[in-house]
């Protein structure tokens, strides 16, 4: 089959159809296979979610287990022993040795209901509307999701009014050193009109806006500012969390204490999807029974693979691997950038996410191709694709990643000339 049957026949939305020529029918770590028997290095890890990489071997073993022995695969409501074992692995694993409280909710399976859910609790808690977004951030594509996130590129087409949103620059966008000072200012001054908001949303390290990083020092401005208000701090670990950045949350170490925890891509393990939010106690009582359902709130393989994928963080020498592996991204791509010191690109993320931006959409696109035919596969985000994101599966072999960083260059090459 060629692949001009998506052209054809789906939606023009389908983007990586054409950057991706091919059908891709088997994966495997850090790979994936096509019709053809071509294999390619995954730099992309579906958007963040294969942190585990494609049919880790323990998961399947998982999820073969449960489908043999009839395990209830969809549960909405009810307890089902996967669902426990999921929760309190859960806590075993993430919460208690951070000694956190919160609540699990789960709710619809993408990020996106995640941030919905956020935003619906934030404006109960607090009996407010108004939620403080940062620009490039990104948090999902739904009405109150998109709302939030910055990229006007997402949200030109949305057609209803995206309201009860203040948007503030991003630490390390321009004007983000002063911007919370200003804004912390305004809230105290009766007569600039502000009302204070029911949460501040942010990102740690922010993906699809360029993998833009946060210092803890900023983070903790926030955070005060919050407090200082009576406002929620939620932060949106959706893509930067669940081992990314060399911990389990990208936060880890910095003594932060958000009110509300956003979770999904990853934490599903093998691709299943499942979103879950982390509540404090005193904000998750503001739901009542049935305040948010929603269909998709129980299933049972992202319980069973999301358990085993939790077994890794039990592991120091996973995280210090993805700690080793982050720097040798980040050395390769420095020395990358310090070939084509006229060209003015920046190195910058954190673990294993990491960029290269070259403030160059069209470069990237050719890159992208370019890396697409030596067998390598990544995406660009940051606005107009300026920026180069490598999100490998956290479990990548070194000798694969070296692989992949070598066809990059190889391809940057070919791109430029
Ligand atoms: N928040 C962040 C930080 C994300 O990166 C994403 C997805 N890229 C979302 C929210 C939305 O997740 P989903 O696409 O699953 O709705």
């Amino acid at each position: 089959m060629d692949t001009a049957v998506f052209e054809n026949h789906e939606s023009e939305i389908r983007g990586y159809c054409r950057n991706y020529p091919t059908v891709f029918a088997s994966a495997s770590g850090a790979r994936q296979v096509d019709e053809q028997g071509r294999s390619y290095i995954d730099f992309f890890a579906g958007a963040g979610v294969l942190n585990f990489g494609h049919n880790h071997p323990a998961m399947k073993k998982a999820l073969i287990e449960f489908l043999e022995a009839d395990g209830v695969a969809h549960s909405l409501d009810t307890y089902t022993t996967t669902k426990r074992d999921f929760v309190e692995r859960f806590h075993e694993v993430v919460l208690a040795p951070r000694g956190m409280d919160h609540r699990l909710q789960f709710m619809g399976p993408t990020g996106s209901n995640a941030v919905e859910a956020a935003m619906k609790l934030a404006r109960a808690a607090t009996g407010r509307r108004e939620i403080v977004a940062f620009s490039h951030g990104f948090h999902g594509m739904t009405l109150g999701s998109l709302a939030a996130t910055a990229n006007d590129a997402f949200r030109r087409w949305a057609g209803v009014p995206l309201e009860n949103i203040l948007r503030l620059p991003f630490e390390t966008a321009p004007g983000g050193d002063t911007a919370l000072a200003e804004y912390a200012a305004a809230l105290k001054d009766p007569s600039s009109g502000l009302l204070p908001p029911a949460a501040f949303l942010v990102e740690v390290v922010q993906a699809e806006g360029g993998v833009n990083v946060a210092s803890p020092d900023w983070l903790h401005q926030v955070q005060d500012l919050a407090r200082e208000h009576g406002a929620l701090f939620v932060i949106d670990d959706i893509q930067a969390g669940i081992g990314r950045t060399g911990s389990y949350f990208s936060f880890d170490g910095m003594g932060l204490d958000p009110d509300i925890i956003t979770l999904a891509k990853g934490l599903g393990g093998f691709g299943t999807p499942i979103a879950m939010n982390l509540n404090k106690p005193e904000v998750d009582r503001h739901w009542s029974p049935g305040a948010h359902t929603g269909t998709f709130r129980g299933q049972g393989l992202s319980f069973v693979a999301g358990k085993v994928a939790l077994d890794f963080f039990t592991d120091d020498a996973f995280l210090e691997g993805v700690l080793e592996k982050g720097e040798q991204m980040r050395t390769r791509l420095q020395a990358i950038a310090d070939a084509h010191p006229d060209r003015g690109w920046v190195v910058r993320g954190r673990g294993m996410m990491q960029a290269l931006d070259t403030g160059d959409g069209a470069l990237n696109a050719r890159l992208q191709r370019e890396c697409f035919d030596r067998g390598l596969l990544f995406g660009p985000c940051g606005s107009g694709g300026r920026v180069i994101k490598l999100i490998p599966p956290l479990i990548i072999e070194p000798d694969d990643l070296a692989e992949g960083l070598d066809i990059l260059e190889a391809a940057i090459a070919a791109a430029l000339e």
